[in-house]
């Protein structure tokens, strides 16, 4: 058998690994690669042949690094079924159609921009919301510790990867010729003391090979527990300059968490009465889809749910139309506002950064992930202009970077996790060159040989 790795391989989007046996082919994870948009295009409008033609297909989670890239799948005449959590299926729906229209009115925007320009091509997008439907009847919702068939000789079951509600570990038991061998995939996986969903469970113990994911390689996060306390400062300390808070959050994941953060902060009396708008239809519709898998809760969640309703919260206005959205930049005084996109690259947190980031009173909030060359890296870099829908600003807020939010394991769980799992094989994916060559250090000290596979390469097994 063989493993090829598509994409995340020494970069940490668009994930996509390849499991191929004498007798089947399975796709783990079918996301978009999101840079610099010329590469972005290229890339994900051209799937590798061998992912359109696997026999099945299995994702992780939800996230669009993971997900996104499935309707181009499907339209490509990808013949299979595609196998995940029923958490992950529905926050899956509402991903996907929203991807859709992102793509559809980037291309109308850039498309009306150049419109004059006789050397413009016009832009297709990559898919609309017309394509997403036949994604979506393909996929088969199966839950956590239930194996299942996947292909012929290849079974698969999920384990609770704690990175996101539905998010999962993969499995793999895999039949060639009577000899087993099993692949365990770490998908994206989160860390202990994450709000409303559960730890992460631990892997199975001695696979042949482990695929782990290593986006924080080298970096230690705050504990989970300080999420608050770091909070109520941040907003504290903003609310007392008069000035507003303003957070780029992925609206699947972080937007609840902070939900359930300020809700805690409330109920305890330590936020004060200043409105909190979560300006993002995606995040306001894939938080209804949170209140439908409560099986995916931690214990503290279902208890909280018992009492009250965990995403009410008195001062929060949840914004959909954009003429709410544009009536925000009229609050006066101290505010909260959360917005997509996670890594400022698009979406309304913009047109918000664009008014708050030249007043010293204001905050950024830093609270996930920025990938190189998005806006995000460079204000959390502090660089000391920044440029917002092609205007280069003056960046005069303050920015505060709070990791206690991550949703990735610290390079500390890392190794925790591939010491629990003692693989015969350790293979980094989804993790930068300087964060992969950290872990590969660390866990070379522990008796674990890993290694890094680049985009394309295939690993014999
Ligand atoms: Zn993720």
């Amino acid at each position: 058998m063989r493993l090829t790795f598509l994409g995340a391989a020494r970069e940490v989007t668009g994930s996509m690994l390849l499991v191929t046996t004498e007798r089947a082919s399975v796709l783990v994870d079918c996301g978009l690669f999101q840079g610099r948009r010329a590469e972005s295009r290229r890339r994900n409008a051209h799937l590798p042949h061998p992912a359109v033609t696997a026999d099945a297909a299995i994702v992780t989670h939800a996230h669009i690094d993971h997900t996104g890239n499935l309707p181009v799948l499907v339209r490509s005449a990808f013949p299979g079924d595609i196998y995940l959590t029923p958490a992950t299926r529905d926050l899956a729906a509402c991903m996907l159609r929203d991807a859709a229209r992102l793509q559809e009115a980037d291309a109308e925007y850039l498309n009306r921009k150049y419109a004059d320009d006789p050397e413009w091509e016009p832009i297709v997008p990559l898919y609309t919301e017309e394509d997403v439907p036949p994604a979506l009847e393909r996929m088969v919702a199966v839950p956590y510790h239930r194996r299942f068939t996947v292909a012929d000789g290849v079974s698969a079951t999920f384990l609770d990867a704690g990175h996101i509600l539905g998010s999962a570990q993969l499995v793999l038991d895999i039949d060639e010729r009577g000899r087993q061998r099993r692949v365990v995939v770490s998908g994206d996986l989160g860390r202990a003391g994450l709000p409303i969903i559960r730890d992460p469970e631990p892997p199975p113990r001695h696979p042949d090979v482990l695929v782990m994911e290593s986006t924080y390689g080298d970096r230690t996060h705050a504990p989970a527990e300080r999420m608050a306390d770091d909070l109520a400062r941040v907003i504290d300390e903003t609310r007392a300059r008069g000035g507003k808070v303003v957070v780029p959050a992925f609206a699947l994941g972080r937007t609840q968490e902070l939900l359930v953060v300020l809700h805690r902060l409330r109920r305890d009396r330590r936020l004060p009465a200043i409105p909190v708008f979560i300006d993002s239809p995606l995040a306001i519709d894939v938080t209804s889809v949170f209140r439908m898998h409560p099986e995916c809760f931690d214990a503290e969640t279902r208890r909280l749910l018992d009492e009250d309703d965990l995403f009410a919260l008195e001062g929060l206005h949840l914004t959909r139309t954009r003429d709410e959205s544009v009536a925000i930049n009229d609050v006066v005084g101290p505010a909260i506002i959360i917005a997509a996109s996670g890594m400022a690259e698009g979406g309304r947190v913009l047109h918000h950064l664009r008014n708050l980031v030249e007043d010293p009173r204001n905050t950024v909030l830093v609270v996930g992930f920025m990938a190189q060359h998005t806006l995000g890296r460079r204000l959390v870099e502090r660089r000391p202009r920044v440029k917002i829908w092609g205007v280069e600003r003056d960046l005069r807020a303050q920015v505060v970077t709070l990791n206690a939010f991550s949703a990735h394991a610290d390079a500390d769980g890392l190794v925790a996790y591939a010491s629990a799992c003692r693989p015969g094989r350790a293979l980094l994916v989804h993790g930068e060159d300087a964060a992969q060559a950290a872990l590969r250090t660390r866990l070379a000290a522990t008796g674990i040989d890993a290694y890094a596979p680049e985009r394309g390469e295939t690993i014999e097994l």
